[in-house]
Parts: C-alpha cells; sequence; structure tokens
C-alpha cells in the first residue's frame, strides 16, 4: 500500500487514508467533523462499466460516466409500460440538455452524454476497444466476449467483463503503463483459496471453464504485451475475484434524480396530495412491467471508496446523486474530526447478528468484529424470529 499516492486523492478533501492494523489494513478517516445528513466527498471511479444485460434491455447510459440518458418522463413511459404517462412539474426533471449527447465518430454505436465523456474515454480506453465499422457485426470478437460474459453470468448483476477490458485498454493507452498498473494495485486482493469461492460465486459450478473461456476470448480481443501476468490463468482468476469483492454497485436513473427533486420540493397540501398519490401509482406500474430493474446499472472501482470498512452500523452511506457513476459519501450520525468512516456492505436492517454474519462471510470473506455484532452476540438469543437462518437468502445491500 501507498499512502503517499492516497495523500494526493485526498489532499482537497476532509478525508485521509491510514494504515490502521494488520487484520483491518487501510481505512478512511475524517479530518473535520461532520453533522447528520452533511455530504463529506464526492469521488469519480477509476473505470467503471454498465452490467451487460441491462445495455441489453435498453437502458441508455453514457458509456463513460454512466449518466442515464433517457429524459425522465421517456423513461417512466418505458419502465411503467404506459406510453401515455406525463410527469407533473416537469421543472424538476434535469436541466442536462440532450444536444450534448454524442455518439464515438469511428464506430457510430457508443453514446456519451457530452464530448467531454466521448474524449476521456478514446484517450483512456476507447481507442482500444472502439469496432469501427465493424461494431455491428455480432462475431466481432469484442462482441462475441459479451455475449459470452451474458450467457454465464445472467441477472441480477455484479459484475461485468467489460470493467477488465477497459482496465486492461487503460494501461494499453497509458504514456507510462507503470502509473495506471500501481493505481490498481491499491485495491485488496483475496487469497488463492477465496478466489475460488469468488469465481464460484460469479459463475456457478462450470467456474473454472467459464474462466477459461473468457480468458483465452479476452487474449485474443485485446492482445496485449503490457499485462503478461493478467493473462496467465492464475492472474486472470485473481482479477476477475479483485473486481468481484472491491467493485461498487452503480445506479443512475434520470426518473430517480426527478423523484428525488420534486421529493425535496415544498408543494401546497392539496398539490402534494396528488403528486404522492401520482408517483405511488407510478411506481405500483413500473413494479408490475420491470420488477426492480428501474435504474441503469454497472459498477466500478472507486480508490477511496474502496478504502472505507464495513460496521453494521456504519456513519456514513453511498449514493448517487448526479444521475451518473460519481458517488456521493453521506453522514448518516454526527462524526468527530479523526474518527473512522465506515459503509455497511449489507444491508444493515437485518436484526439477527449471526445472519449479518454470515452474509458477510459469503460475500465479503471477513467475519465481522464491530461493536454492533460483538454487544448482539452477547446478548441472550431470541426463542424466534421471523429472520429464519435459511442460508439461501444471501442477499446484498446496496
Ligand atoms: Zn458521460
Ligand atoms: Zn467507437
Ligand atoms: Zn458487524
Amino acid at each position: 500500500m501507498d499512502l503517499n499516492l492516497f495523500q494526493f486523492f485526498t489532499k482537497d478533501l476532509p478525508v485521509e487514508v491510514k494504515y490502521i492494523n494488520n487484520a483491518r489494513g487501510k481505512g478512511l478517516f475524517a479530518t473535520n467533523c461532520f453533522n447528520e445528513g452533511d455530504e463529506i466527498f464526492k469521488e469519480n471511479p477509476l473505470v467503471c462499466a454498465q452490467f451487460l444485460w441491462n445495455e441489453f434491455y435498453k437502458y441508455e447510459a453514457c458509456e463513460y460516466c454512466l449518466r442515464s440518458l433517457e429524459d425522465a418522463e421517456t423513461m417512466a413511459r418505458r419502465l411503467s409500460g404506459n406510453p401515455n404517462v406525463v410527469l407533473p412539474h416537469k421543472e424538476y426533471c434535469s436541466t442536462y440538455a440532450m444536444e450534448n449527447y454524442v455518439k464515438c465518430p469511428r464506430c457510430q454505436v457508443t453514446m456519451y452524454c457530452s464530448s467531454t465523456c466521448l474524449e476521456k474515454a478514446v484517450k483512456e480506453y476507447h481507442r482500444s476497444l472502439c469496432c469501427g465499422s465493424n461494431n455491428c457485426r455480432p462475431d466481432h470478437s469484442l462482441n462475441r466476449l459479451r455475449e459470452t460474459w451474458r450467457n454465464i453470468h445472467y441477472p441480477p448483476e455484479t459484475s461485468s467483463i467489460m470493467l477488465i477490458a477497459k482496465m486492461i485498454a487503460m494501461i494499453e493507452q497509458a504514456d507510462d503503463p507503470m502509473d495506471v498498473l500501481k493505481l490498481f494495485s491499491q485495491f485488496s486482493r483475496v487469497t488463492a483459496n477465496n478466489e475460488a469461492h469468488v469465481a464460484h460465486k460469479l459463475f456457478g459450478k462450470q467456474f473454472v471453464e467459464q474462466i477459461e473461456i473468457l480468458r483465452l476470448e479476452l487474449i485474443n480481443t485485446l492482445p496485449s504485451s503490457k499485462i503478461t501476468e493478467w493473462y496467465t490463468p492464475g492472474g486472470f482468476r485473481s482479477l476477475l475475484a479483485m473486481i468481484g469483492t472491491n467493485g461498487q454497485g452503480i445506479a443512475s436513473s434520470s426518473f430517480s434524480q426527478y423523484a428525488r427533486n420534486v421529493d425535496a420540493a415544498k408543494f401546497e397540501k392539496q398539490e402534494e396530495d396528488y403528486i404522492n398519490s401520482f408517483l405511488d401509482q407510478l411506481y405500483a406500474d413500473m413494479n408490475e412491467e420491470s420488477g426492480d430493474f428501474l435504474d441503469c446499472e454497472g459498477s466500478g472501482l472507486y480508490l477511496l471508496q474502496s478504502c472505507c470498512n464495513h460496521d453494521c452500523s456504519p456513519n456514513v452511506e453511498i449514493n448517487f446523486l448526479d444521475n451518473n457513476a460519481t458517488l456521493t459519501v453521506k453522514a448518516i450520525r454526527n462524526i468527530s474530526e479523526g474518527q473512522e468512516l465506515c459503509i455497511s456492505y449489507i444491508d444493515s436492517d437485518i436484526k439477527n447478528w449471526k445472519k449479518r454474519q454470515a452474509i458477510l462471510m459469503e460475500n465479503y470473506l471477513f467475519e465481522c468484529t464491530c461493536n454492533r455484532c460483538m454487544v448482539e452476540s452477547q446478548q441472550p438469543e431470541p426463542l424466534s424470529s421471523s429472520e429464519s437462518e435459511d442460508s439461501d437468502d444471501m442477499d446484498v445491500g446496496d
């Protein structure tokens, strides 16, 4: 771990990265005090990618920043299956101008929310990943790779091979590949035993064969002499486990942004009642038509957020308020200067501490020793609990 490198990224922020101990590794600490509700900082990912099924089902997002590209009303119509939905108070829709949207001029397929995003994508990775005029051909190696991934990783999606493809392309295109490699090497790695566990979770029983197919297709798509270690069978498995355990889920939605704005606005009582019942009905229709799949979804690697340790009674939470992959870290308690900032990797409403521990072990491979778990483990067990110990129900929160 290179603390100097983190200092560079936190120099203008009210946080610092510190080494804690061998068991906990590094952590993120407040260098100011904060009140409940305060925004502490925002962070952009080093790299992010939309999930491939999410993209396949026409959730339109900027290829670089994952901004949701539909306007709120179009999105509400698609998700509810009702082409006649008219949103009240459109003044609370994003004012982001669709005239800014651009396609990659070469492949004419990848969409960006602005020429800035297009330029950054081309500079960082898209030159290596752009299929040029071949992009429509399903037998193009990149499209084959994406299809292979979709066929072995069904929704609910937790990761994407495009994250790895972009990482490799970033190294290929960097002025100094070592700079980029150094950034990616800051993310924590799991042991070889645990790699198999993560791979099993990602791909099921056939994971050994599946990983080998992916590895060969990736080498074929992006031949590179700069990352030879990543392309060995062991190195590739380790890389998959790294994005599996460090990848932060991302959700963006023009409609959610509108709903948040409306929710925060002040209306006359009668108008407020009307808006609330309108939105309740709309959410019910969306739920029936689209289930839980309401957002543009993907995952990304965030240098500072990845330093946040878990606590079952967290003092900060992560939100996506800007309708793109920029995350906001917000205080959900009062925080004093010097205090460690902890998020909950799971749904912290789960009351049974044994169940929380089982989910954390299954998904994040550690035993939680937070204060809440320590206190609750000392208390007598309730005789019956509505939360069963059913190990099939391993939901991961966001
Ligand atoms: Zn963008
Ligand atoms: Zn292109
Ligand atoms: Zn805990």
